[in-house]
C-alpha cells in the first residue's frame, strides 16, 4: 500500500469535534485521557469588533492514520466525517503539489 500523510487546512475547522468522535470509535480509545486527534481552542479574540476562535487538531502518536481503513480503500475515519471537509489523506508523492494548492494555515501528519 502507498504511504499516506493526513492533511488538515485549519482555516475551515469549525471545531466542531467530530474528527476525535470518529477516531474513538474508529480505535476503540475507551479511556477519556487518551486521544488520537485532540481539538485544541484558541480564542475568544477580539478583531475588529468580532470575536473570533480558532480550532486546530493535532493527531496523536496513536494515529496511524487508520491503515486498516487506507488498505481497505476507505477514507480514514476522521475525514470520512469531518463536517467541514478540511481533513484528508493523500498519498506522499501528492503531497508537495496538493500542500501547495491549499495554501496557508495547512499542516501534514505523517504516523
Ligand atoms: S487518521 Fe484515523 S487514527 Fe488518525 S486521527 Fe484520523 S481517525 Fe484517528
Ligand atoms: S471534524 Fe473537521 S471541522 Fe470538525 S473539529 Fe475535526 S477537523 Fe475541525
Amino acid at each position: 500500500m502507498k504511504k499516506h500523510a493526513l492533511i488538515i487546512d485549519y482555516k475551515y475547522c469549525t471545531g466542531c469535534h467530530s474528527c476525535e468522535v470518529a477516531c474513538r470509535q474508529e480505535k476503540a480509545i475507551a479511556s477519556q485521557e487518551e486521544w488520537g486527534v485532540k481539538l485544541a481552542e484558541f480564542g475568544p479574540e477580539r478583531l475588529a469588533g468580532a470575536w473570533y476562535w480558532n480550532y486546530v487538531p493535532v493527531p496523536s502518536s496513536l494515529c496511524d492514520l487508520c491503515a486498516s481503513r487506507l488498505e481497505e480503500g476507505k477514507a480514514p475515519a476522521c475525514v470520512h466525517h469531518c463536517l467541514a471537509k478540511c481533513m484528508e489523506a493523500v498519498p506522499l508523492e501528492e503531497l508537495p503539489r496538493r500542500m501547495a494548492e491549499l495554501g496557508d494555515g495547512v499542516a501534514c501528519f505523517m504516523p
